[in-house]
């Protein structure tokens, strides 16, 4: 068997280099989390169940058809899952009336509602690795949960249109700088300071010089001014949650600023599990991004209203499906019954009303996952082909099934 070149999707890079051969990844580029992810699927197999005994794929599926047939509110949540188990999940959300939500929703929405209310400027990975000259990190190491960032968006060996590599800065709490950051160029602040620390950054770059302001503030302003083209990152998720959507408004504010005199894109970072790939599919079936509601006949969307975990914990909710392959989450704790499209290594505190076993992207099956700069829908191949059911093919069954119901 050659080795061929596979994507990863255990994070929103989805770094395409890694290398697969015969009955998996035999080289994930160095990266612990990407291996971690391909060996999440030589664990042993588990039943599909209803009410934690063990049954056959039609009877799971028929269980839980009948169950969302019954139900008058159900949420569709997780859908850390591939493009095609995304549609799937959306079809069935849109016959039963339900909503509809992603895991990682929160911090995604902070960035969707700035973009629709004044706009940005953001840019793809190729253009931060090919053509950044000073990149201004916001809040931590992006390396956290991309741990190849710095490798494939910074220290580029062969970038098309910089002569070297960029200058790094650092804006957020000193214990989750990046690495290699000049002293001159890192701004400690704590969590909390984060939100007014970036107010007095925007003051610096609009030539005021707030009495607060710390020399490495005062450095990294002029130097995103004098970049020929800086680049902005930044983790939605490293927010406080009610701060997230404030902090990527000044930043948004920044980058305008900046483009009227020179060039400065932001790269917000985020969408691993296919959060992009959820909100894209939203917007693209429905008009609206996530978080939605199907049960009034059009489809409805209100961040606050279809937020899953809140519909869970008031009640309102009254049934739970969670599909999720691709991050090993388990759904969040609800007296409601859940239907739970789970791969074989995620193993429940309690047992879901209906278990059905799925097979993973880019493991037990093809797909199509978004990448995090949201440029371009990668395919995943089958690294170790399995015959689990895809979540698309579990979603399409119960579907099938609920419109035989009588
Ligand atoms: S950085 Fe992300 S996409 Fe790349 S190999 Fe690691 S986990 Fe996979």
């Amino acid at each position: 068997v050659t080795d061929r070149r596979v994507a990863c999707p255990f994070c929103g890079l989805v770094c395409d280099d890694l290398v697969a051969s015969g009955n998996g990844v035999v080289d994930s580029r160095g990266c612990a989390l990407g291996a971690a992810g391909f060996r999440r699927g030589a664990v042993p197999r588990r039943s599909h169940a209803v009410a934690g005994t063990a049954v056959d794929f039609a009877t799971a599926t028929t269980a839980a058809a009948v169950l969302l047939k019954a139900a008058t509110a159900p949420v569709f949540h997780g859908l850390a899952v591939d493009l095609a188990g995304i549609r799937a999940l959306f079809a069935l959300a849109e016959r039963v009336g339900g909503a509809v939500d992603h895991l990682a929703s929160s911090a995604l929405l902070a960035n969707a509602a700035v973009a629709r209310a004044s706009g940005w400027v953001v840019a793809t990975f190729a253009e931060i690795a090919n053509r950044a000259d000073f990149i201004l990190i916001i809040g931590n190491d992006p390396a956290r949960a991309f741990p190849r960032f710095h490798e494939r968006l910074v220290d580029n060996a062969n970038p098309l249109y910089r002569a070297g590599p960029p200058r790094i800065a650092y804006l957020g709490p000193a214990e989750e700088a990046p690495p290699r950051v000049a002293p001159s160029l890192q701004a400690d602040v704590t969590r909390t300071e984060l939100l007014p620390a970036l107010a007095q950054l925007g003051a610096l770059l609009h030539g005021r010089r707030p009495q607060s302001s710390t020399e490495p503030l005062r450095t990294i302003a002029s130097s995103l001014a004098e970049a020929r083209y800086g680049a902005i990152v930044w983790t939605p998720a490293s927010f406080a949650a009610n701060e997230a959507e404030l902090a990527v408004e000044q930043i948004a504010a920044m980058l305008r600023h900046l483009n009227a005199t020179t060039r400065c894109v932001g790269l917000p970072l985020g969408g691993s599990g296919n959060g992009l790939g959820a909100m894209q599919a939203s917007l693209w079936q429905t008009g609206w991004p996530l978080r939605l509601g199907f049960g009034e006949g059009t489809p409805r969307h209100d961040p606050w209203r279809f937020a899953g975990d809140r519909m869970l914990s008031s009640d309102e909710a009254d049934a739970l499906v969670w599909a999720t392959t691709l991050v090993a989450e388990a759904p969040p704790a609800t007296s409601r019954p859940v239907i739970a499209l789970i791969p074989d290594d995620l193993v429940l505190p309690s047992p879901a009303a209906i278990e059905i076993r799925v097979g993973m992207p880019g493991i037990d099956h093809d797909g199509e996952i978004f990448r995090s700069d949201t440029v371009i829908a990668l395919p995943l191949q089958a690294t170790r082909p399995s015959d689990r059911p895809s979540v698309a093919a579990a979603a399409s069954a119960i579907l099938a099934k609920l419109q035989a119901l009588p």
